[in-house]
């Protein structure tokens, strides 16, 4: 088992790639801490874990707070005694219409939850890291965190940001055995993915030449290599996880 002994935690935990994620890793026998603002679907992911025999805990946060997110690294610690992997996954697709008619609070809300959540989650999760001397981090983007899409322009914006935090703090952490990945899918069939019109859903499909959206647990598998001693040498880097669209 390839997470024996681990402590992980996984933003977003309580729906789509992120409970699968969780799931995976419990699976591997780490212990996971599921975050996300919604008590029942967080609850439901323990639920799942503890099922199959393995140990979990829910832990409501909100990840543009700062303190929520001080606090979702403060129980873990209490309750599992370290930190050794972070799934930073929490995010939103939110509203796109055109530049010209985007609202200044969804460009705030996008990137709040998006960027800020993900910076402030590594803020406390390194903290941590740092006094244990080793750690893994994988963050979510996108595809759309490599290349663009016209039609989703702040989430693209949002995603970018994201590999470019991740690098950099990669780079910044790397001698003090703390490794920093990103993780970028193409279209999943998640509540994110269900939102979109039939007609963008057979759009996004038809990007992929593998001919086909991916699922929760295609992610989750690349999230646990990236998590896992078995990408020991591997930081700063960005595993699309696409069906071949970046390849085009
Ligand atoms: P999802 O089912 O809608 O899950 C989104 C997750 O993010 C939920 O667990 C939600 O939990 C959490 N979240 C959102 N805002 C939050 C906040 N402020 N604080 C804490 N948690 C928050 O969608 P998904 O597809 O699994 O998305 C997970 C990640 O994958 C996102 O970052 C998304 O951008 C990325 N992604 C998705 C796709 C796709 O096609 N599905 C492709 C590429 C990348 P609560 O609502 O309980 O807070």
């Amino acid at each position: 088992m390839i997470m024996q002994d681990k402590v992980a935690l996984v933003t977003g935990g309580t729906a789509g790639i992120g409970r699968a994620t969780a799931i995976a890793y419990a699976q591997q026998q780490a212990k996971v801490v599921v975050v996300g603002r919604r008590i029942d679907e967080g609850e439901e992911t323990v639920r799942l874990i503890k099922e199959a025999g393995k140990e979990a805990i829910f832990v409501q946060a909100d990840v543009t707070k700062e303190a929520d997110v001080k606090a979702m690294v403060d129980k873990t610690v209490d309750v599992f005694g370290r930190l050794d992997i972070a799934f930073n996954n929490a995010g939103m697709a939110g509203e796109n219409p055109s530049l010209i008619e985007q609202a200044e609070a969804e460009y705030d809300r996008t990137m709040n939850v998006n960027v800020k959540g993900v910076w402030l989650s590594m803020k406390y999760e390194i903290a941590q890291m740092l006094k244990q001397g080793s750690g893994a981090i994988v963050n979510m983007a996108s595809v759309v965190g490599v290349v663009a899409l016209p039609n989703i322009l702040l989430y693209t914006a949002s995603k970018h940001a994201v590999v470019g935090l991740t690098k950099a703090a990669a780079l910044q952490y790397a001698k003090a055995g703390i490794r920093i990945n990103i993780v970028a899918p193409g279209a999943i069939q998640t509540d994110m993915f269900e939102a979109v019109t039939d007609e963008a859903k057979a759009y996004l499909a038809g990007l992929h030449p593998i001919g086909r959206v991916g699922t929760p647990l295609e992610v989750a598998n690349a999230v646990l290599f990236l998590s896992s001693e078995m990408a020991s040498f591997v930081t700063g880097e960005t595993l699309m996880v696409d069906g071949g669209y970046v390849a085009q």
